[in-house]
């Protein structure tokens, strides 16, 4: 045989060794071996620094059980220990050539003094007792002549010898009628009584850890997949570590069976088999999920079926059959090993998840058997550290590989749901732009109808048709708003603000509907407040306005105010308290712990009785939370409610007025306060063109129209106009560019935008054109008039 070949096939030994668990060229905690001569092991140059293994020569009493004082039947004869009996040539041709008994025996000459000394005993197939100068010493289940009365068990023992006697005879009966093999596959070892203790009890904590590590690592994923992703690789994972945390703690050192010593053999030898089976079967179908692009389902699949048939055998054969499987086993166990390797490098190679985790787990699980083997070939100790390290670094590897998998699932998952958001938000503002034009021309010349002399009923039907599209209007508006709140899209402005004049705009604007219901709208400014101060004006606007309307809504009688009072001032900053307090129905303390959340409303019967979508209050609340701020309330039913919260804002220098700006009144029919003034409204279509028209005539402007942006350009007459009102979506060319041409052109007069989409997204793009304000659509006469008022006499 040449050596490669002798290596590879010691290889497949000491894959089978560590299969079973039973891998040593001695035990670990034995620094070196000695070696018995024809019964006889001298000890006497010995100091006992460090922990023996024997081996060697023990004279065997074959199929005799001898007790101390007992006359053997037949002669000794000399055999290796330790070595399975299997081989004897007494035992050869047998039906189960592992079954029988023996006595070993073997004398130890010991240097002469006082020391405390120490036997470990390893576990033999399958039962002995141990008898140390004529006194029993340690047993490990009942040995017996025939399997009546035979008793197998498998459990580390250890007994002192005796402190100052340097002759020990050791007398060791060995019985076997369940295993296949028989008599003892470890060294007994011997050492200082402390050490031996010392080196147990670290391998024992060694084991203890590792299982313990497995077993809660185990449990985590289990519960990682029960409660989250449902992944069936990360399933799988679990349960092989959970089984294989089994085989650290029941195999090879048995520290299961030191914790339960009463556990019964016929159980755990088949537990013990059952993991190594359903471990690699685990194993590989976790490879399988993890990587199916590139594991074959057939292999995997015959691996499964071939372990499941070998599970079923550790189940229902008797011991002394399945435990000769492992030979077989160890075929598909090696084929498992190579082909895992071949899969992660494949999923490496095409940077699979995880797949760089995968690869060094297999490292780390090759180091396992590399040390096993140096240890196996006697090139090294056992280097328990070191393993135990490969261990961890195996597992860990492999929770780092599903870790990677989930965060991998959860970042395309959030990925994709940002996606979905944007391509959400992008369909609802280009809806709300398409569904704002027609509204502009329903609302526009409902007002028009509405000043054109109708008769009563006309009136009445016109005015529920104006409320009905007002009320649409609100609903886009409220679900974009929200819709763009949600997705993180608002961006706050930090511009001069006019606290006073805001809530006076608020107030203005709601007094017609106010005296509608009689109530009375009062606004309370506080007289402490001086400054402008910076802030975003447009979302103000919309919080106090979102309040006070409704506010005005939910009150029959009384009245209804906004009131705006300094808290603290500094240098820098002042802090303002915004209250909304009306005499309205109220709202009961169960209610008011819901209404600020979205599409909720105090009951049902609100959305009946009052109309409304639920969503200004969620509106408000988020765009306070996202200034910092909290929209509290105090409300009790029947009697009224205040909605409050504090905001602060940096002071800007300039000192305002006490007295806030007058918002105008729409002119009566009959006056024509824009006498003179020509505007040049730049629109394409042909409704919205009429409704403003029909509006800027009406307060007596002169009005020429430019169909686009170009054609602005060309009608523009700085003698004549006086303003310039700019659709921005325009065929040919848009508003933006055409008041970009006429700023670069020179022409310096005001240009206010049309738009229907909502101000906070275009703002930003309709200053940089160079134009002065916005007009967002459908506008309210009001508003078109104040705005064009505004700038054409500007003081
Ligand atoms: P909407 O007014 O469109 O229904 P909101 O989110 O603005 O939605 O309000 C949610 C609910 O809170 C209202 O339906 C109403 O039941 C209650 N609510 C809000 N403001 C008041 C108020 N001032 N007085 C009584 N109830 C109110």
């Amino acid at each position: 045989m040449t050596i490669r070949k002798t290596r590879a096939l010691s290889f497949i030994c000491l894959l089978l060794f560590v299969a079973t668990g039973r891998l040593s060229a001695h035990p670990p905690e034995a620094s070196r071996k000695v070696y018995a001569k024809n019964g006889v092991l001298d000890l006497r140059q010995e100091n006992f620094s460090e922990i023996l293994a024997i081996s060697g020569e023990f004279k065997c009493y074959w199929q005799q059980l001898l007790k101390p004082g007992d006359e053997p039947k037949s002669t000794p004869f000399n055999v290796n220990f330790p070595g399975i009996w299997n081989l004897y040539p007494q035992n050869k041709g047998k039906k189960n050539p592992g079954f029988g008994y023996a006595t070993y025996s073997l004398m130890l000459l010991l240097p002469p003094g006082e020391r405390e000394l120490r036997l470990g005993m390893p576990d033999a197939y399958s039962a002995y007792t141990l008898y140390i100068n004529g006194e029993l010493a340690a047993a490990n289940g009942k040995v017996s002549t025939s399997a009546e009365g035979f008793e197998p068990h498998w459990q580390y023992r250890y007994t002192d010898l005796p402190r100052r006697t340097d002759t020990i005879r050791l007398l060791i009966q060995v019985a076997n009628f369940s295993h296949h093999k028989g008599g003892f596959k470890d060294e007994i070892t011997i050492g200082n009584r402390k050490k031996m203790e010392l080196a147990r009890q670290r391998d024992g904590a060694v084991d203890v850890f590792l299982t313990g590590c497995l077993f809660m690592g185990g449990l985590f994923f289990l519960g990682l997949y029960l409660r989250g992703s449902r992944d069936k690789a990360i399933l799988l994972f679990s349960l092989y570590s959970i089984v294989f945390s089994y085989r650290i703690a029941g195999v090879d050192n048995y520290v299961l069976h030191t914790i339960f010593p009463d556990l019964s053999w016929y159980i755990t030898i088949r537990l013990e088999y059952l993991s190594l089976f359903l471990g690699v079967s685990l194993f590989a179908l976790y490879t399988r999920y993890l990587y199916p692009s590139v594991v074959s389902p057939l292999a995997v699949g015959l691996v499964t079926i071939l372990c499941a048939a070998f599970a079923l055998s550790s189940l229902l054969m008797p011991p002394v059959w399945f435990s000769q499987l492992i030979n077989p086993f160890l075929v598909v166990m090696v084929f498992c090993i190579v082909y895992t390797s071949f899969i992660y490098i494949k999923a490496f190679r095409r940077r699979l998840p995880g797949a760089v985790y995968a690869l060094w787990s297999s490292v780390a699980l090759m180091g396992v058997f590399a040390i096993s083997l140096l240890h196996y070939w006697g090139i090294t100790h056992a280097l328990q550290v070191l393993n135990f390290m490969s261990y961890i670094g195996f597992f860990f590897l492999q929770s780092m590989v599903l870790s990677h998998r989930v965060s991998f699932v959860l970042k395309k998952a959030q990925l994709e749901a940002e996606q979905g958001l944007k391509i959400k938000s992008e369909f609802l503002s280009n809806m709300s732009h398409e569904i704002r034009t027609p509204l502009n021309s329903v609302i526009g010349i409902s007002h028009i109808l509405l000043e054109n002399n109708p008769r009563e009923d006309q009136a009445r039907q016109l005015e529920i048709m104006l409320f009905s599209a007002n009320h649409l209007l609100t609903i886009v508006n409220d679900i974009l708003d929200y819709n763009k709140i949600e997705a993180g899209k608002v961006r706050f402005e930090h511009i001069e603000m006019d606290i006073a004049s805001v809530a006076s705009n608020v107030v203005t604007g709601l007094q017609a509907e106010a005296e509608k219901k009689q109530l009375e709208l009062y606004l309370q400014l506080d007289e402490a407040l001086k400054n402008k101060v910076t802030g975003d004006p447009t979302r103000m606007f919309q919080v106090l306005n979102n309040l006070v309307h409704n506010a005005i809504k939910f009150t029959h009688a009384g009245s209804v105010g906004l009131i705006v009072k300094v808290l603290r001032e500094t240098a820098q900053h002042v802090s303002l308290r915004f209250a909304v307090k009306d005499t309205g129905i109220g709202i009961s303390e169960a209610h008011q712990k819901i209404i600020f959340e979205r599409f909720t409303q105090a009951d049902s019967s609100t959305s009946r009785g009052f109309g409304g979508t639920g969503l200004g209050l969620a509106i408000c609340k988020r765009i306070l939370e996202l200034q910092e701020s909290e929209l509290k309330l105090n409300s009790s039913p029947g009697k009224g409610s205040t909605f409050y919260f504090d905001l602060t804002f940096e002071k800007h220098l300039s000192v305002v007025p006490v007295v806030p700006e007058k918002q105008r009144q729409l002119p009566h029919k009959d006056e024509k306060p824009l006498e003179g003034i020509h505007i040049l409204l730049v629109e394409d279509n042909p409704v919205n063109v009429m409704v403003a028209r029909n509006f800027l005539r009406s307060w007596g402007a002169g009005v020429d129209v430019a169909e686009n942006g170009e054609q602005a350009l060309a009608l523009l007459d700085t003698s004549r106009h006086r303003l310039v009102l700019m659709d921005l979506h325009m065929p040919v060319m848009d508003g933006y560019e055409s008041a970009r041409l006429m700023r670069a052109s020179g022409i310096r007069i005001p240009i206010i935008a049309l738009t229907a989409n909502l101000p906070g997204e275009v703002s930003g793009e309709v200053y940089a054109a160079g134009m002065d304000d916005m007009v967002v659509k459908p506008f309210l006469p009001a508003v078109l008039y104040n705005k064009v008022w505004n700038y054409v006499f500007p003081d």
